[in-house]
């Protein structure tokens, strides 16, 4: 219980450091704080409520739906993209296209079901034209992206393509050097690997992914699997 208690101070922290003050002064404990057992959703739960209909950025604009994230509340393993696709805007999910039946393809490849991860991207909302994210987008949407992090905590982040790698990392080296090598973003260890969608385009690339989920697999004590995705 009192892992739990410190967790709730911990993200209550986060929020206020963050600048989201609806939830934080105000919902700062002074009193002993009651905890349900099941601490890990609602926390994350708490964050899309912050969030709530975003204006804060101007991709809020050309948005249909906002594209927070999906998969286990206590996942192990966090993949994170750049930002939504327009199968993603209409559908509001994640990796819902070509790239996405990929992307389940590699987890599955891992001995992992999708439901055993947590996915999002740097931004929830889709750029006009799947233009990258500009500096004050990833900027504004940030503080929800170390929300997720911090409600999943993650023994572990796959960042997809150079966009998502390059913006975590604060790093502008080519993702063909990026990849295959530890970094890390928080406190938490970060593998950086080609897009899906570049994998769809260079399937001929799919064997150096794979042996950076390899990497993942090794460092979560996952048993080895038998071969990469197809
Ligand atoms: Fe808000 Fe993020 Fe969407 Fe910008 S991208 S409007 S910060 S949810």
């Amino acid at each position: 219980m009192r892992e739990l208690v410190n967790e709730v101070h911990a993200w209550l922290a986060w929020a206020e450091e963050s600048g989201l003050q609806n939830l934080a002064p105000e919902s700062r404990p002074t009193e002993p704080v009651k905890v349900e057992p099941k601490v890990k959703l609602p926390l994350l739960d708490a964050v899309r409520t912050e969030l709530g209909e975003c204006t804060r950025c101007k991709l809020h604009r050309t948005r249909s739906n906002i594209v927070f994230g999906v998969g286990n509340p206590e996942a192990r393993l966090m993949f994170v993209g750049e930002a939504p696709g327009e199968d993603e805007d209409l559908q509001g999910f994640p990796f819902v296209g070509k790239a996405g039946q990929l992307l389940t393809k590699m987890i599955e490849a891992m001995g992992l079901r999708r439901d055993d991860v947590y996915i999002c991207n740097t931004v929830k909302c889709r750029p006009p034209n799947n233009r990258n994210p500009e500096p004050d987008e990833l900027e504004a949407c940030e503080p929800f992206l170390k929300g997720q992090l911090g409600a999943v905590k993650p023994e572990a982040i796959v960042t997809l393509g150079k966009f998502a790698a390059q913006s975590l990392l604060r790093d502008s080296t080519p993702i063909t050097r990026l990849r295959g090598r530890w970094r890390e973003y928080q406190g938490i260890p970060v593998m950086p690997t080609f897009h899906p969608a570049y994998l769809l385009r260079s399937p001929g690339e799919k064997g150096k992914v794979w042996e950076d989920l390899k990497q993942v697999m090794k460092k979560l004590g996952l048993p080895p699997a038998k071969g990469g995705a197809s």
